[in-house]
């Protein structure tokens, strides 16, 4: 199959281009998108056919729910089968945007798209194209991340070429996404909201919206018998082919180990690569600046994961940020894609 690249002007976007996309949506096959998160790999939400070629395709495990994206706030009453308070309160100030609600599913959402679960997640995305698209299909869209199950997020149309080439029908090129990494999740099908992956909506602004919000334990780093409410979390993410040591602690500690392990990498004739916050300069292979700013390394995290790849690198020394606001959410990635974490 040949993969059509169809390019579409984020700020002004052409809706009859955008309607060849949706053709294809609605004859069951699938198109990967922009969204203001990352890029997503679309498929009617309704139809089992259509979304058992996203598992397929990504090679994801079935027990991997996938999140539904919808263009109208009123299309949600279709999905679930109550909207709490919580989620009206969350709705108003979120949506359209990177925050991604589970709920108990209605009986229009076949089990294949939420991994077998009685609840289902949604989200209204923010990025123009996406809502056209999903608004051209006339039907809601299931997307997960467009890479190949385990790799990066891809948070440009190339990204999405190098992991799905040939393998599906349409890319929508919208530009490179503006936050970089995925929505942030909260589960309100139980009596207590908890978050369930952390991201640029932040933990502080959920809770100045509904009050109390427990945090899943995982995202602690604790053992927990609760996978089953968010199985996707009990899978490896983000991963290069490189090894990420994760070094955490106060910044010269950190730096200090750095500097350490560099030397003793080397010695042994690795390749080693620094993904750095700070703009020193290090003896290291390949080093990258990833930005200090919060914003900035969530936009560039996985763009750089990539970059440590196609340099050939096998081993990248990447040091902790404060987990506050978005750090969260940026430190929650960086941990799942860790092969070791050290504290200092
Ligand atoms: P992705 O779209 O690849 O970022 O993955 C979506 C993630 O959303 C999954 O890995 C799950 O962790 C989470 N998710 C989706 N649906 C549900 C659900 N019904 N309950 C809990 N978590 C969900
Ligand atoms: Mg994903």
């Amino acid at each position: 199959m040949q993969t059509k690249i169809l390019r579409i002007n984020p700020i002004t976007p052409q809706i009859s281009k955008i309607r060849q996309a949706s053709k294809i949506i609605k004859s069951g096959n699938l198109v990967a998108f922009p969204t203001e998160t990352v890029y997503g790999l679309g498929a009617n939400a309704l139809d089992p056919k259509s979304i058992k070629k996203i598992f397929e395709v990504k090679g994801r495990p079935s027990d991997n729910p996938l999140i539904i994206h919808i263009s109208d706030v009123a299309d949600l009453g279709m999905l679930v089968v109550h909207i709490p308070d919580t989620a009206y309160k969350l709705i108003d100030k979120f949506w359209p945007g990177p925050l991604t609600l589970v709920l108990k599913k209605s009986k229009i959402v076949p089990k294949i798209t939420t991994g077998g679960m009685n609840t289902v997640a949604v989200r209204m995305p923010e990025n123009k194209i996406a809502q056209i698209l999903i608004r051209e299909s006339g039907v809601p869209i299931a997307a997960p991340s467009a890479n190949i199950s385990g790799r990066p997020s891809p948070t440009t149309s190339e990204h999405v070429l190098d992991d799905l080439s040939g393998k599906i029908s349409m890319i929508i090129d919208g530009g490179k996404t503006k936050i970089g990494i995925e929505s942030t999740i909260v589960d309100l099908s139980k009596k207590n909201p908890m978050l369930l992956r952390p991201g640029s909506v932040t933990l502080e602004q959920l809770q100045d919206v509904i009050g109390k919000i427990t945090i899943h334990p995982i995202l602690q780093e604790r053992k927990t018998k609760l996978v089953h409410r968010s199985p996707g979390m009990k899978y490896r993410h983000y991963s290069p082919n490189a090894k990420i040591i994760l070094i955490e602690g106060s910044k010269d500690k950190a730096n200090d180990k750095i500097l350490h392990l560099l030397a003793q990498f080397k010695k042994q004739g690795k390749k080693v690569g620094v993904m750095s916050t700070e703009n020193f300069v290090y003896d290291s292979d390949v080093t990258i600046f990833i930005g200090s700013n919060f914003d900035v390394i969530a936009a560039n995290l996985f763009k750089t994961f990539r970059e440590f790849d196609a340099r050939k690198v096998d081993i990248v020394l990447a040091c902790g940020i404060n987990r506050k606001g978005l750090g969260l959410g940026i430190m929650n990635r960086l941990g799942k894609a860790a092969y070791k974490k050290i504290k200092v």
